[in-house]
């Protein structure tokens, strides 16, 4: 039989059998692409309606198969548009909220598909301290009732300190409560190729109501956004969207809204509009606690001194901290030794290099971000008291850490006069002395710099 033919029978017995709901929703744009012996293709118009085919309808789409006298050994589902002039009905389909269908076709589940998801990043194995438990409490809110008090969640901090790890962990639990739910995590990078990719092969329509049609968008690493204006706009129709449907979009980033360049104002406050969070470093404590964690993980109880050691070793970026571990444990399984605490310092010693290559506008950037002012004070003529100190710390740092000229320090804070740059590092240098809160400030400020 003929697959167009062969497929309308079959859509003929499950309209019969589910509800109209459900057939509208699920089935009716669909096709039958391949019909061999142990392989049938379904043609399905996206990631969300091919999801719930697989977990929910294979079954029933198999037994009915068989009834039309095909019994493959496989069902494969693919994303496939019919180019028949239906976009917009596909797209009306996509903005429907998920409607649940009143029948279940069996349990059986061919292929556990969660967009974007990696099932590793848990609230159960993110260990929270002091650094992190706001930006955990509101996730673990998010995940008690989606779509309603932080919406959107804005987290941002430094790279490795669990931002991804966080979000995803927000994706998996609301999946582990409602396995229906339309969960889609993206990079933005990923978001940024999928726009260009629709817009060269003109397949817009599917990606705008991929994107449009979660119940949970989580949107990493945001700061990419800058500098790309039509993505920025497809980006704000996606936010739209998802929030006028009380539906929860998450958001991270290496910096707050404020200080994303060309970020285009309507986004910048959208970004603000429900909770934006800052994330910190870990403090010692909870790096103590990570690698404690992570030893015990892979069944092996570390000394203090050497969890100690390696806390102080890697400060800001956790990822960093896990890696200077594993170092550590495979190098001592390989040669069966214990972990003691010379093995770890003659191992990892020598690890802590500076990175080849610090700019200068990493320098006022974390100077910035230290005493929670933007970019645009710490660089603009504002003289108030708690914008000018930071202005000339960072001047300070930008001299000792890198030996700029002062005309150059000046320049780099946007600034003609090269006078004000040998007065602020002069008095800077005195008070770094007396001054305990500015010695910390430059302390901090360069460990984030340099781990
Ligand atoms: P970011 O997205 O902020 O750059 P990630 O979420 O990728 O950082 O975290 C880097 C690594 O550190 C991941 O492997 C993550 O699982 C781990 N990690 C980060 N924070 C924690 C934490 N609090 N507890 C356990 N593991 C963590
Ligand atoms: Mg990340």
């Amino acid at each position: 039989m003929q697959e167009g033919v062969l497929w309308q029978a079959v859509l003929g017995e499950i309209e019969l059998s589910v509800s109209r709901a459900s057939y509208v929703t699920w089935f009716k744009n669909t096709h039958m692409i391949k019909q061999r012996d142990d392989l049938v293709v379904i043609g399905v118009p996206n990631v969300f309606i091919k999801q719930q085919l697989e977990r929910k309808f294979n079954d029933l789409i198999a037994a009915t198969l068989e009834k039309n006298g095909l019994k493959p050994a496989r069902i494969e589902y693919k994303i496939h548009t019919v180019d028949n002039g239906k976009p917009a009905e596909e797209e009306s389909v996509l903005a429907q909220h998920t409607p649940k269908s009143t029948r279940s076709a069996g349990s059986a589940i061919t292929h556990n598909y969660r967009q974007g998801l990696n099932e590793r990043y848990t609230f159960d194995n993110f260990i929270v301290g002091s650094s992190n438990e706001l930006a955990y409490a509101a996730c673990q809110a998010i995940v008690a009732e989606p779509g309603t008090k932080y919406n959107p969640l804005f987290l941002y901090g430094g790279v490795g300190i669990g931002k991804t790890h966080l979000i995803q962990a927000v994706g998996n639990a609301v999946l582990a409560k409602n396995p229906d739910a339309r969960v889609v995590y993206v990079s933005t990078e990923q978001f940024v190729q999928e726009f260009v990719d629709a817009l060269r092969y003109k397949k817009n329509t599917d990606f705008a109501g991929f994107y449009r049609g979660a119940d949970v968008l989580i949107v990493d690493d945001v700061q990419f956004l800058a500098g790309k204006e039509k993505i920025q706009e497809e980006f704000f129709h996606t936010f739209n969207a998802i929030h006028q449907g009380n539906r929860q979009i998450i958001i991270s980033s290496d910096k707050p809204p404020r200080d994303i360049p060309t970020l285009e104002e309507r986004l910048r406050s959208r970004f603000v509009w429900g909770m934006s969070i800052d994330m910190q470093n870990p403090d010692f404590e909870t790096r103590c606690a990570i690698i404690q964690t992570k030893a015990q993980n892979h069944g092996i109880v570390l000394p203090s001194p050497v969890v100690e050691y390696l806390a102080n070793l890697v400060q800001t970026n956790i990822r960093e901290l896990e890696g200077a571990l594993n170092q550590l444990l495979a190098f001592c399984e390989m040669r069966d030794l214990e972990p003691s605490l010379a093995v770890t310092t003659s191992l990892l010693g020598s690890v802590k290099t500076r990175p080849k290559h610090i700019s200068a506008r990493q320098i006022i950037e974390r100077t910035a971000r230290h005493y929670q002012i933007g970019m645009e004070d710490i660089m603009g003529p504002k003289r108030d008291k708690d914008i000018v100190v930071p202005r000339q710390v960072a001047m300070y740092i930008l001299r000792s850490e890198l030996h700029l000229s002062f005309p150059k320090i000046a320049r780099e804070l946007g600034r003609k006069d090269h006078t004000t740059a040998i007065h602020s590092v002069e008095k800077i240098e005195k008070e770094s002395v007396l001054d305990s809160d500015i010695k910390e400030a430059i302390i901090k400020i360069k460990e984030r710099l340099y781990v």
